[in-house]
């Protein structure tokens, strides 16, 4: 199985090159964003607690994104062909519950692939993706305030993973097609 971490601030193209990811090595993929924003559109209990916490482009609990990872990672069954995590791990907390939750099921990450993107173009990106998506999140202040968040809480998940020698750099800036070589490049690797 080769599970993999997409990492990088928001707006770095996660999402993007996932898609990629998913149609050319058919794995499977969580998108924790996408999960809490499933719930708030299903006006779920889950779903109201993490909308206060959206809004304000602060981060849910970790106790209560590591329950909602194992439910989705497990609903995948045996047979995947790997997991893309899209969006988590985004604390040291996150990331060590992730390595016990995948040993307990004789699993493990295969490669955390950081895109890198300077701040400057990751605002245009995320300006750009609200006018276009209307996420409520995609505004100017509380993208201010995920980068933020980003710099303090889950930057430190870089060292973290070198420790763990998992960890492959990428230039996030530049064509679409030739980041997404480069990240076939770690796939084809491991
Ligand atoms: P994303 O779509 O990954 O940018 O996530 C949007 C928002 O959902 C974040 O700004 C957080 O408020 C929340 N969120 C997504 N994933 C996580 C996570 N792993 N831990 C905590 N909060 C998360």
């Amino acid at each position: 199985m080769k599970n993999i971490v997409i990492f990088g601030a928001p707006g770095s193209g996660k999402g993007t090159q996932s898609d990629k990811m998913i149609e050319k090595y058919g794995l499977n993929h969580i998108s924790t964003g996408d999960v809490l924003r499933g719930e708030i559109k299903n006006g779920t209990e889950l779903g109201k607690t993490a909308a206060s916490y959206i809004e304000k482009g602060q981060l849910i609990p970790d106790d209560l994104m590591v329950s909602i990872l194992a439910s989705v990672y497990d609903s995948f069954g045996r047979d995947s062909k790997g997991v893309i995590f899209d969006g988590f791990p985004r604390t040291i907390p996150q990331a060590e519950a992730l390595k016990k939750m995948l040993d307990e099921r004789g699993d493990k990450v295969a490669a955390m692939i950081e895109l890198d993107v300077p701040e400057d173009e990751l605002m245009k990106r995320l300006i750009l993706r609200g006018q276009q998506s209307g996420r409520a999140d995609d505004n100017e202040e509380t993208i201010k305030k995920r980068l933020v968040v980003y710099h303090s809480q889950t930057m430190p998940l870089i060292e973290w993973y070198k420790q763990e020698g998992v960890h492959y750099h990428i230039d996030g800036l530049g064509e679409l097609d030739r980041i997404f070589a480069d990240i076939c490049q770690v796939i084809d690797n491991i």
